[in-house]
């Protein structure tokens, strides 16, 4: 007969119980995560597109003492390199004190965001009001964007090649736009129709003005627009054609409960865990024992395609230059090579858990959540990671205190997602997804627990770490 207190040691050896992490860490720890989502609250507030995530890692980078790649250059043990993919992308790396066929560690996480893109003839004035067409970007449910303060930010380049930056909206004082919705007393017809129906990818239009220009003639108010645009930035109507302009949520990052414990902004997917790469790449103690790679990559949200995707041979010919410069055959690196897949997955939401498989699926405030497998329909569009890789974070994850836990992202029949993963795992890397759960996903405004991007940091630098 064994008594209780025996029974309870056995089902603790034998059982996996998943823990929150508020009851493994320290009072230290919990110190850490504070300082650190200050930093990534930061990060956050300031990245509102790829091209701003990517300026600002090069700033940082460079105020480590990261240098732009050149080809050709020599590089030792200890090096730090970036290479910057036309703005709109990012890979750094620390040159590893092992030779480059003995593979690289790599996280690879998205800078680009669900947004509403300007069309490039977006200008235009209806019954003396002037307003911007747009086309959105990446999988947004379109209801959500309508009545939410929107800034605007991107570049126009003219036809001599100057390129002209704009950021309106993100300062104090300065002015915001925003995309109307019908009152309730009229919109009995509107609420009959689906969710997916109600609101139109071309009834988003941006509200931009409303006072004439003083000339009595046809679109005076659109004139107005176009002569403010004019003296602001000497374009015309016709440089929208060769134009990137966004209109992103104008709500800055903050904290969300009573308890401050979670993060509310635009764009967690997935500067949470681009930042986490960055702060970990930099946080690397001496020269790591594999070179370490931190890519920041673009067009994610639309499929990984272009040249700035994470399909573009960009990547490979980056990591060719490297392995030139050591003589080595970059498909050897390749497959010596662990990537992490560092990308957002879907927190569990109690409000609908009718879509969730709460056993599988990631809670709030129990770490980094590591996907063996995205896709959907059956595990389709996937790369599936091996067991040898997950039992291989385990270990490392396990040894440096890292709070995780395996996620899958809802119930078997009701969807799925992608990542960069595959695009990576068909380059003959061994890649694993792994990042912050986060509620209101693609929402303008998404919610992360602290605790979960302090342990995303702490995963992927154990992985950069790991000898
Ligand atoms: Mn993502
Ligand atoms: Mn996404």
């Amino acid at each position: 007969m064994t008594g209780k207190k025996e029974n309870d040691k056995i089902r603790k050896e034998l059982f996996y119980k998943r823990e929150n992490g508020y009851d493994l860490v320290t009072v230290d720890e919990r110190v850490a995560v504070e300082d650190y989502c200050t930093g990534y609250a930061r990060f956050l507030s300031d990245a509102r597109t790829e091209r701003e995530a990517v300026r600002l890692g090069i700033a940082e980078a460079e105020s480590r003492g990261f240098r732009e790649y050149r080809r050709g250059m020599a590089l030792k043990p200890g090096s730090k390199v970036y290479f910057n993919n036309r703005g709109k992308s990012l890979i750094l790396a620390v040159m590893g004190e092992k030779p480059l066929t003995e593979g690289c560690v790599i996280a690879g996480a998205h800078v680009d965001a669900p947004r509403l893109d300007l069309k490039q003839i977006p200008l235009y004035e209806s019954d003396e009001l002037a307003y911007f067409r747009t086309h959105y970007y990446g999988g947004i449910k379109k209801y959500q964007w309508v009545t939410v303060p929107l800034e605007l930010h991107g570049v126009v380049v003219l036809k001599n090649g100057k390129t002209v930056d704009v950021v309106v909206g993100r300062e104090p004082g300065e002015p915001r736009f925003v995309i109307t919705d019908l009152l309730p007393h009229l919109a009995q017809d509107q609420m009959k129709k689906t969710m997916a129906e109600g609101i139109t990818g071309e009834g988003l239009n941006i509200l931009i003005g409303s006072v004439p220009y003083d000339d009595g003639g046809k679109d005076r108010v659109k004139l107005a627009v176009m002569s403010i645009l004019n003296d602001e930035y000497g374009i015309t109507e016709e440089d929208f054609l060769s134009a990137e302009l966004a209109a992103v949520p104008a709500y800055d990052v903050c904290e969300i409960g009573f308890d401050r414990s979670m993060l509310g902004g635009y764009g967690h997917d997935d500067r949470v865990c681009a930042y986490a790469e960055l702060k970990a790449l930099f946080d690397i103690d001496g020269v790591p024992a594999r070179t370490c790679v931190c890519i920041l990559a673009d067009k994610e949200e639309t499929g990984s395609d272009g040249v700035s995707g994470m399909k573009s041979a960009a990547f490979d010919c980056f990591m060719e230059d490297l392995c030139a410069e050591q003589v080595a055959d970059v498909r050897r690196c390749y497959e010596n090579s662990f990537c992490l897949s560092a990308d957002v997955t879907a927190a569990f939401d109690p409000i609908y858990p009718e879509v969730f498989e709460k056993s599988n699926d990631a809670m709030i405030n129990y770490g980094m959540g590591i996907c063996k497998f995205t896709g959907a329909r059956g595990k389709y569009d996937t790369s599936d990671a091996a067991a040898e890789l997950v039992a291989y974070l385990r270990k490392i994850f396990d040894e440096n205190h890292v709070v995780w836990q395996l996620c899958e992202m809802g119930k078997v029949d009701k969807g799925g997602g992608g990542t960069i993963a595959k695009y990576m795992a068909d380059r003959n890397i061994n890649t694993i997804d792994a990042g912050v759960p986060v509620l209101s996903m693609h929402a303008p405004f998404e919610v992360v627990s602290k605790l979960d991007c302090y342990m995303t940091y702490k995963g992927v630098l154990a992985a950069y770490s790991d000898k």
